[in-house]
């Protein structure tokens, strides 16, 4: 093993898995931390998924930490730290204090924080990221349920939440490639700075920053980052790049789409769904835990449908409809709720014989992976920028996990077809 993942999130380790893939790493994801002689042989690299996005930053830490040791013993090279490409996270964590707490364990003093991911319109200029044509501050960011993101300047944002000082390698130097970069982290660490944000605008310039990283032991960033990392390898010989698969073969069986994002692109693939004659049962958390509605009823009712097309069951909300349910709930019990209202229909589901989920959301997803039991997700064919097929390894499931922001309004419409 060459590269050793820690992704935050579920469906951001899967993103992550899926560049690597992409860009010839034979990759597995596993669920939990590898236990010590885990049987992850012949892969180059391996994705952890850790839910520690927004648990308390020490549990944050305890975890990630557990999982560096964990990689380093498996034999990794190069340690990354993955996180959002919209940088989630708040004054409290989790990015700063999981990456102070790895440059600890792993004997470093410097790192670089660059989530930019140019394919899913998210780049970094004058350390100021932006989503699409907005600052992240006024992108449908500024309304996430459990990270909402008011701060454009992620060496502001990340300086909050970090021990050390925090700088910046600004477009100027990027664009100038791989050896001013490089240039760039010396004249950096001898200023006393412990963390670049990278700007970057194009995947000319992730190339360029992960050529200038081939020694550095710990990188931290979003999965955009990843795509210069294998040709480092590649480049010395330590491993050969692997084509990436194009379909994937599914076990026969019903499909349901499972959504608890409430990001825009996700209820705008829900609207698409339902516009388009998808089958579609909405969880409203007041009716659920007002007792007027429950999960054994909604199951009954999408096992009832009459043909076997796909389905759909979603709790996103607009921002009006997640405030209305946070005021009532609380923030972190409304999102726990339907979280695990969600897993629940999920488990109920594949029980009852579907064999093929998208899920839509990223702790959505680590709640409905957790209930499904499942521990190691084998990398299949892309639908869209960051979103693969997966196979549950050992069980005859497939699942598409989606990070709410990702993928195109006909999403839930179109996934289908990469299956055989
Ligand atoms: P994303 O990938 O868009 O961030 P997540 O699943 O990570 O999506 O986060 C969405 C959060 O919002 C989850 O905790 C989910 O349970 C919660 N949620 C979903 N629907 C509602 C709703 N109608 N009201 C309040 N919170 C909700």
């Amino acid at each position: 093993m060459l590269l050793g993942c820690i992704a935050d999130d579920l469906t951001g380790a899967t993103d992550l898995a899926l560049m690597l893939t992409r860009s010839g790493m034979r990759t597995v994801q596993v669920m939990e931390v590898p236990k010590p002689g885990a049987l992850l042989d012949g892969f180059d690299a391996v994705v952890v998924a850790l839910k520690t996005r927004t648990c308390l930053a020490s549990e944050a830490v305890d975890l990630s930490l557990k999982t560096a040791d964990a990689l380093l013993a498996l034999g990794a090279r190069q340690i990354f730290f993955k996180y959002c490409s919209t940088f989630d996270s708040t004054d409290a964590g989790n990015i700063g204090p999981v990456a102070d707490a790895l440059m600890q364990r792993l004997g470093v003093d410097f790192t670089i924080a660059c989530p930019a991911f140019p394919n899913n319109k998210r780049t970094i200029y004058l350390g100021h990221l932006f989503v699409g044509d907005v600052l992240l501050a006024d992108s449908p960011m500024k309304d996430h349920p459990l990270t909402p993101m008011r701060d454009s300047n992620l060496v502001n944002v990340l300086q909050r939440q970090s021990k050390h000082k925090v700088g910046l390698v600004p477009f100027a130097t990027v664009a100038k490639g791989p050896e001013a970069i490089g240039d760039a982290f010396i004249s950096a660490r001898a200023r006393g700075e412990r963390y670049a944000v990278v700007d970057a605008l194009t995947d000319m310039n992730l190339y360029d920053i992960g050529t200038a990283l081939a020694d550095m032991k710990l990188i931290t960033g979003g999965s955009g980052i990843a795509i210069g990392l294998p040709s480092n390898f590649v480049r010395r010989g330590a491993m050969q790049a692997t084509p990436a698969p194009q379909t994937m073969i599914a076990p026969k069986g019903r499909a349901v789409v499972i959504a608890g994002s409430c990001s825009e692109a996700t209820r705008g693939q829900v609207a698409a769904a339902i516009a388009a004659g998808m089958p579609a049962f909405k969880i409203d958390p007041l009716g659920l835990i007002g007792g007027g509605i429950s999960v054994a009823a909604i199951v009954a009712e999408v096992v009832k449908t009459p043909d076997q097309r796909p389905v759909l069951v979603y709790s996103s909300a607009d921002p009006a409809g997640v405030r209305a349910a946070q005021a009532e709930l609380g923030r972190d019990r409304a999102g726990q709720f339907v979280e695990q209202a969600l897993a629940e229909i999920a488990e109920a589901l594949v029980g009852a014989g579907f064999t093929r989920l998208i899920v839509a959301g990223g702790e959505t997803s680590g709640a409905v992976v957790q209930k499904l039991r499942l521990s190691t997700l084998e990398i299949g064919p892309e639908i869209d920028p960051g979103v693969p097929w997966t196979r549950a390894v050992g069980r005859d499931l497939v699942l598409a996990l989606k990070s709410g922001n990702f993928g195109g309004r006909d999403f839930f419409l179109k996934a289908w077809s990469k299956l055989a």
